[in-house]
C-alpha cells in the first residue's frame, strides 16, 4: 500500500482527502507496468477507465508507407503492416500532434500533423545477410521533441528486427507516421494489457465459474487483492442483493510507448473530454463546462467515413495490415 496517486494535471482522480469521489491507489509502478486500486466509485466508471485505457488515448504509428524500393524478398504490403506496428514514442502526442482528419494547415499530412521517418538500406557483403532494425528508421523533421522516433529498449540498441537483406537487395521507404487510437487499429494501442478484477472472493457473485472438478482449485484467488478488499465490510454481501464492489484492481501494462503514468492521465482525460462534450451538446450555449474552459472537444474520433484513411493520392500503402477486416468488423 503505497503513496496516493494524485491524479497529476487532470485532477478527477485525485487525492481521496474529504472522502467524496473517487480514489487512487498506486500498489506497484515500472517502467511498463502500473498496479493501483480505484476506490469509492462504481462499477460503471471503474470499467469506462478501463476501456480509456485500452483504446482511447492518441498515439502515433506509421499510417501510409511510400516503397520507393524494394528488392527484398518481402512484399511490399508485408512490409508496411510490420513498419505499422512498430513502436513510436508517443509522449506529448495528445497536446502537440493535430489528427490529420482535423489539421487545419494540409489536405493529406503536414508537420503538425504527421511525422516523416525513412528507412534505407542495401546489403552490399557477398557473404552475409544484413538485418535491418527499427533503429534504422530516422526521422527527417527538426522536431525538437521524440515523437515518432522508434522506442528501442534492447541492449544492443537495435529495437524490433523488420527484415533481412542479402547480397544487393535493397529497401527505401518514406513512412508517415500519423496520430490515431486503438480503437481505429491496435497499431496505436498504448497498452498490452489490463488486468481488471473487482470482488477477489466473488461474494456478490456476478460471476458464475465454470469447472470441471473443483472451482476452488481452477480458478485460484489472487490473495494479494483478496487480502485488500475489508472483510468485514462484504462480510453480509449474500444476504443484500444491492451489495456493490467496494475495489477495483488494475493490472496495466504499457507497450512502451507512453509511460504508465501517461496512460492513465490520458485514459482520464479521454472520458473528461467526452463528458465535456456530452454536457456542451445538452448545453450548447454554454462555454466550458464545470471550470473545464479550453477542452477541445474536437479533437476526437470521427466516424471511419470521414477519415482520410489509405489516402489514395497519396500514392503510398495503408500500413494498416487487415484494414478490410477494420472496417467491415468496426
Ligand atoms: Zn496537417
Amino acid at each position: 500500500m503505497s503513496a496516493l496517486y494524485n491524479g497529476g494535471a487532470y485532477g478527477a482522480v485525485a487525492i481521496d482527502q474529504e472522502d467524496q469521489g473517487p480514489k487512487v491507489t498506486v500498489r506497484k509502478v515500472g517502467s511498463d507496468k502500473v498496479d493501483f486500486v480505484l476506490q469509492s466509485c462504481s462499477l460503471g466508471f471503474a470499467n469506462a477507465v478501463r476501456r480509456a485505457v485500452i483504446a482511447e488515448i492518441p498515439t502515433v504509428a506509421i499510417d501510409l508507407v511510400d516503397i520507393n524500393t524494394n528488392s527484398s524478398v518481402l512484399p511490399d504490403e508485408f512490409l508496411a503492416h510490420r513498419l505499422g506496428l512498430i513502436p513510436l514514442h508517443s509522449r506529448g502526442v495528445a497536446d502537440n500532434l493535430n489528427y490529420t482528419r482535423n489539421c487545419e494547415y494540409c489536405d493529406d499530412h503536414c508537420d503538425r500533423c504527421s511525422v516523416t521517418l525513412r528507412l534505407r538500406a542495401k546489403c552490399t557483403d557477398e557473404h552475409n545477410i544484413l538485418k535491418v532494425f527499427a533503429s534504422h528508421l530516422t526521422r527527417v523533421d527538426d522536431r525538437a521533441d521524440s515523437i515518432g522516433q522508434p522506442v528501442i529498449r534492447d541492449p544492443n540498441g537495435e529495437g524490433p528486427l523488420i527484415l533481412k537483406l542479402r547480397h544487393n537487395q535493397e529497401i527505401d521507404f518514406t513512412c508517415i507516421a500519423k496520430k490515431g487510437l486503438a480503437k481505429e487499429h491496435a497499431k496505436w494501442a498504448p497498452t498490452a494489457a489490463v488486468g481488471f478484477e473487482y470482488d477477489p472472493l466473488n461474494k456478490l457473485k456476478h460471476t458464475s465459474y465454470w469447472f470441471e472438478k473443483d472451482p476452488i482449485e481452477e480458478w485460484p484467488v489472487d490473495k494479494v487483492n483478496a487480502e485488500w478488499e475489508d472483510a468485514d465490510e462484504q462480510a453480509d454481501v449474500a444476504n443484500n442483493p444491492d451489495a456493490q464492489p467496494s475495489a477495483f484492481f488494475f493490472d496495466l501494462e504499457g507497450v512502451g510507448v507512453l509511460e504508465p503514468d501517461e496512460i492513465v492521465e490520458g485514459g482520464v482525460k479521454a472520458l473528461q473530454l467526452k463528458l465535456t462534450e456530452i454536457l456542451q451538446s445538452l448545453n450548447p450555449g454554454q462555454d466550458g463546462v464545470n471550470g473545464m474552459n479550453g477542452v477541445d472537444a474536437g479533437d476526437d474520433y470521427e466516424p471511419m467515413d470521414q477519415q482520410p484513411y489509405d489516402a489514395g493520392g497519396y500514392g503510398g500503402y495503408g500500413a494498416t495490415g487487415g484494414y478490410g477486416a477494420y472496417q467491415s468488423g468496426y
